[in-house]
């Protein structure tokens, strides 16, 4: 095989350090706290095979051609409505559909992204957004954040400069699984109009909300200052690889230029299946389960770190989502811990990757939502032991 010149760009991608654990915890014996995956059990087979049988019958060759890059109308449309507010309607042709949001944000970073681009980014943020936006060469700015996440008042002329615009994820965000409360988001997005900093609002997790009503999402606060990224993924199907962004025409425009070059279109059969699944408010019935077995995994592994944790670690509760953010004692680093861990039959991700400042070494991020129960509280106490409970 010839030798290949690699770009500067190919030169500089690593493997992601949660990949090479993934490859260890697929091992059955292993507990693994560290996947990302929604839990299987909530996939609506049955439904998806119904309505791909009814798509192939009904409109075989629609679903098996090309397709508009910019998505299926009908699906379009249906996004459109179900962001829709009295007084602030969302057209369909601010709707483009994706395969995934991870490629939105790969076709974000390609038309909003020089090399050396100002982007901020939370403190921790999503890892592959910092895959996806580091290959068009930004320059990434973290933002201070707490518990309640980023802290508003941080942004200031200094930090925004220049700025292209701030990544963020309001709702049970990734890794932390933690939530913003109502009066920051209003107070970020206020303060992001007054520095002309536009937000990119991630919200794939935004449904997954156990404990009452969602919060207004940042496009609700105001739709004119933020791009929003919406996902299938973890409310009926990752495999669908289904993806939405919201934003002005002008730029779903070239987001669509991009994605020509990228795909020429998400896959037509998997957008016409899902717009079939969805179109009469099957997700109305459908989230609310998915919800009633995450917040019961949430709470199975609550009560185990209660049981099992000596005194200096501290975690958040989380009100909704996959994840739950971990911090040990003074002095501990969660790598150092992972080896021991592994060595255990027991794994999660630890926090170092998420950063793209300092990283706080102690931290570490649990999933709950795919372990059962009992192997939850077994999971937790090998890790308590460890830890010296
Ligand atoms: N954003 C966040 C915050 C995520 O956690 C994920 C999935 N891990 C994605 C985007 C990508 O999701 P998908 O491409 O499956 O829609």
């Amino acid at each position: 095989m010839p030798l290949c010149t690699l770009s500067r760009r190919a030169l500089q991608l690593k493997s992601s350090a949660i990949r090479e654990i993934l490859k260890i915890t697929e091992q059955p014996d292993v507990i693994s706290f560290a996947g990302g995956l929604p839990n299987p059990a909530t996939f609506p087979v049955a439904q998806i095979r119904d309505a791909a049988d009814r798509v192939l019958v009904e409109q075989g060759a629609n679903a098996l051609q090309y397709s508009p890059t910019e998505g299926y109308a009908p699906l379009r449309a249906w996004i459109a409505e179900r962001h829709s507010l009295p007084g602030a309607p969302v057209s369909p042709e601010q709707v483009l559909l994706t395969t995934g949001s991870q490629q939105a944000l790969d076709l974000l970073g390609k038309v909003l992204i020089d090399p050396g681009s100002r982007v901020l980014v939370e403190t921790p943020t999503y890892l592959g957004a910092i895959q996806a936006f580091g290959l068009y060469e930004p320059h990434f700015v973290s933002v201070p954040s707490d518990d309640d996440g980023l802290v508003p008042e941080s942004l200031d002329d200094g930090l925004c400069h220049g700025a292209r615009f701030l990544y963020t994820l309001p709702s049970f965000q990734n890794p932390t699984g933690r939530l913003m409360p109502l009066d920051r988001r209003q107070a970020l997005v206020e303060r992001a109009a007054r520095l002309g900093l536009p937000l990119v609002e991630d919200n794939p997790y935004g449904d997954l909300c156990y404990d009452g009503a969602p919060l207004p999402t940042l496009r609700e606060l105001n739709p004119h200052g933020v791009v929003y990224l919406g996902s299938f993924s973890k409310i009926l199907a990752p495999g669908l690889r289904l993806g939405y962004v919201i934003a002005e025409t002008a730029l779903i425009g070239k987001l669509v230029q991009a994605k020509q070059a990228a795909d020429l279109h998400t896959p037509s059969f998997t957008q016409i299946v899902a717009h079939q699944v969805v179109k009469d408010g099957y997700l109305s019935q459908h989230i609310p389960q998915v919800c009633q077995l995450y917040a019961t995994q949430c709470q199975a592994m609550l009560q185990a770190l209660e049981a099992h944790m000596p005194a200096g670690v501290h975690w958040n509760r989380p009100r909704g989502g996959m994840f739950l953010w971990l911090a040990l004692p003074e002095g501990m680093r969660s790598l150092d811990v992972l080896q021991r861990a592994l060595a255990e039959k027991v794994a999660f991700v630890p926090g170092e990757p998420f950063y793209t400042g300092a990283p706080d070494p102690r931290t570490l991020r649990l999933s709950f939502v795919t372990v059962p129960p009992a192997r939850i509280e077994e999971g937790v106490a090998r890790l308590g032991r460890l830890l010296g409970a």
